[in-house]
């Protein structure tokens, strides 16, 4: 199949409709997308990513209006949240429509929804005029796309069409918030901090034991982000001392490392957005460069730094 690249989001659009899958760039990461209308052309978004089906996808729409087409009802915290996060990195779970397909769902009574804030997005889920459900635009396992060339990568020839924008900005995915409990329950840290939730709602549930949230979130029960290095957690640099020296590896943290001449690449970044917005970058340049060990700091666990120790330790797991 031949992947039609393309910087126009109406060419975009009129793959989708006719039931193609288009991956698309967002303020968070790439996603991959086809019309919430037809459940064939979606059942193929899991086969394009070897995506598990028991793994349900977020609809993206672009207006308010559009949630009524795939939720039953919006609870009150729901409403606040989009009138304060919307559009933004912010999914909330909902009751599902019962028209909606269960291919969508992966057969579950909830369903996730975003509005993204990016405007090439918005011309294009505008283009589309139809909800779109979208997980992230890579092979499963592997770390999210944040340009539309790590998109290419995985999913060059499996895919009709990449619209090409240019690196995200957020670089880690939305925050997932399942608005069916109460009080409301961060089932995935993202882009959003818990924070800032709890600024406009007061008290936020952070679905804390690994076990809870696992079986209330799907996606959170499989291995995820890993790039082919083995990814070591470095929670003090100052303490890092048994760095293999036979190994080919790579550093990340906001902290420079005792030995940088032990590292063929040393990535510091200046603060917790620089990291998010490169964390995925740098596992996919490492890949490509054969590094065998990638050390990456662990960071406080306030702000994004949820969102980036998440990624990180499951990035390590093995
Ligand atoms: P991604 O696969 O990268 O798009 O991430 C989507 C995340 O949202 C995964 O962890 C999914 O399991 C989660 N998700 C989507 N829909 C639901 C839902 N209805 N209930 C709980 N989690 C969901
Ligand atoms: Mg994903």
């Amino acid at each position: 199949m031949t992947t039609t690249l393309t910087t126009s989001p109406d060419e975009a659009a009129t793959h989708l409709r006719r039931g193609e899958l288009v991956a698309f760039p967002t303020e968070t990461v790439y996603g991959l997308g086809a019309d919430a209308l037809q459940p064939e052309a979606v059942q193929r978004i899991f086969e394009a990513k070897g995506r598990p089906a028991d793994n349900p996808l977020i609809v993206h729409v672009v207006r308010r209006g559009q949630i009524g087409e795939v939720a039953a009802d919006v609870p009150p915290p729901a409403e606040r949240l989009l009138e304060h996060f919307a559009p933004g990195p912010l999914t909330l779970i909902l009751p599902r429509h019962e028209a909606l397909s269960s291919v969508v769902t992966a057969g579950l009574d909830t369903v996730g929804v975003r509005m993204p804030r990016l405007p090439l997005t918005r011309s294009f889920l505008e283009a589309c005029n139809t909800p779109v459900p979208a997980p992230s635009a890579n092979r499963s396992g592997r770390p999210s796309p944040t340009s539309w060339e790590a998109v290419h990568e995985d999913l060059g020839g499996r895919i009709e069409c990449i619209l090409k924008g240019g690196r995200t900005e957020e670089g880690v995915e939305s925050t997932v918030v399942d608005c069916t409990t109460t009080p409301v329950t961060v089932l995935r840290p993202g882009a959003v901090p818990v924070e800032d939730l709890r600024v406009v709602l007061g008290h936020v549930d952070v679905g804390d034991t690994e076990g809870e949230r696992r079986a209330r979130s799907p996606g959170t029960r499989h291995r995820h982000y890993a790039p082919s290095a083995q990814v070591r957690l470095v929670d003090d640099p100052g303490r890092l001392s048994d760095i293999d020296s036979n190994l080919d590896a790579a550093y990340i943290g906001l902290d420079p490392p005792p030995q940088p001449g032990a590292f063929q690449t040393v990535h510091v970044e200046d603060n917790l957005e620089a990291y998010a917005h490169d964390l995925f970058h740098v596992f996919r340049a490492c890949d490509e460069a054969g590094c065998e060990a990638i050390y990456a700091q662990t960071v406080p666990a306030e702000g994004l730094g949820r969102a980036l120790n998440d990624r990180l330790r499951r990035a390590a797991a093995r």
